[in-house]
């Protein structure tokens, strides 16, 4: 599709926390891309191959899971589900973020095994995006023994990212500071896991290591699900310049105090979201948008001042090409709708009372993914193609 023109847009997210909603009502997409944001009157609209009505409906960036826990294909052997990727597009999930291909049966734990997973599942991806869902993986866990020149070779190799540091045998503040340093200087991004064990054979990561280590994203402030004491938690809000990520799959209590804490402290900028799946809690087709909703409702905070913590903050933190509303970024997009039946008069009140919205199409560059969504509660008013 070459041009592509969305129209009669009601309410529109950027996903920018510093402008969080448009005054417009018409996107235009060109080759994929985002080519104009308006008033219908303003933009160039003739000549498209597809017009998208979203008959007054909420149009937002797609969403990004910035915490997934991928292995091979659309099948989890965590839950040995298939399909959980195209499940996730039904919950307004267009990009995913590997934290590591933790749960791969067997998954090599000597460098050249790991390096040669990370290699393989970069690759595997890239190539594989069911829906056109976009998964950035190939996340190494680093273990004692790598030297600088692993990451080099990680580099050149096109890995981008490190998994969660402390699922591998790496575990000391020293260790992970410099192996986290070697990464950067190459430009690999990391995240480290944070607060108690996730499964068996995973271990305690406190604030002090976390601190020392550095990372990119402090991975799951709120824990994987056990949370470190509130005082860690408020300490690291506090002291890291760095992501501050809530999941849904960890400790909901703890996940409202880092939102708080972020708050209080004009941090809201490095606050993202995350579902930590497929895991031991399983798979979460609406994990992000439950996150949405619990932070906008339970945490107090704008409907659409939430939707930036799962779109822009991401994107921008972790140098993604969609997740913003505006010129030269991903046509990617979400249509959503107040819930039929929702106490909320508005799609953002249903939102701010705890409902989740209902999702009436699902676009990636440009393209419909996905029309109702089969798993969010039916959207009241659904986008239509017209042309
Ligand atoms: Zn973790």
């Amino acid at each position: 599709m070459e041009r592509v023109v969305l129209r009669n847009i009601g309410l529109l997210l950027s996903g920018d926390l510093h402008r969080p909603i448009l005054d417009a009502d018409t996107v235009l997409v060109v080759n994929g891309k985002i080519a104009a944001v308006g008033r219908e009157k303003d933009i160039h609209c003739e000549g498209a191959e597809l017009v998208v009505d979203a008959k007054g409906t909420c149009l937002m960036p797609g969403l990004i899971d910035s915490h997934v826990h991928p292995v091979a294909g659309d099948w989890t052997p965590r839950q040995n589900q298939i399909g959980w990727i195209d499940s996730y597009l039904h919950g307004g999930v267009t990009t995913m973020v590997s934290a590591g291909e933790v749960h791969t049966p067997g998954r090599p734990k000597d460098v050249v095994g790991l390096k040669a997973m990370a290699v393989f599942a970069q690759r595997a991806f890239s190539a594989f995006r069911p829906g056109n869902v976009r998964i950035h993986a190939g996340a190494p866990v680093i273990e004692h023994g790598m030297v600088e020149e692993d990451f080099k070779d990680l580099a050149a190799a096109g890995v981008t990212m490190l998994g969660e540091v402390g699922l591998g045998s790496v575990k000391d503040g020293a260790t992970a500071h410099t192996m986290v340093g070697w990464a950067r200087k190459y430009g690999l991004q990391s995240t480290i896991h944070t607060g108690g064990p996730s499964i068996p054979g995973s271990s305690l990561i406190d604030k002090d290591i976390v601190l020392a280590a550095d990372a990119d994203v402090i991975g799951h402030i709120n824990g994987g699900h056990t949370a470190l004491p509130d005082e860690q938690i408020v300490e690291l809000c506090e002291k890291s310049p760095r992501a501050l990520e809530i999941v849904h799959n960890g400790n909901e209590r703890a996940g409202l105090l880092a939102l708080r804490t972020a708050g209080e402290l004009g941090k809201l900028g490095q606050v993202i979201l995350g579902t930590d799946s497929p895991a031991g809690s399983g798979v979460q087709p609406l994990g992000i948008l439950r996150m949405i909703s619990m932070l906008a409702s339970l945490g107090e905070i704008p409907a659409e001042v939430a939707v930036c913590f799962a779109t822009g903050n991401t994107a921008r933190i972790r140098k993604l090409d969609g997740g913003l509303i505006e010129v030269g970024r991903a046509g990617t997009f979400v249509l959503i709708d107040r819930a039929q039946h929702s106490s909320g008069k508005t799609v953002l009140e249903s939102i701010e009372r705890g409902d989740l919205p209902g999702i009436g199409m699902v676009m990636i560059d440009g393209m419909v993914s996905a029309g109702r969504s089969r798993n969010t509660p039916p959207a009241g008013v659904v986008a239509e193609v017209v042309s």
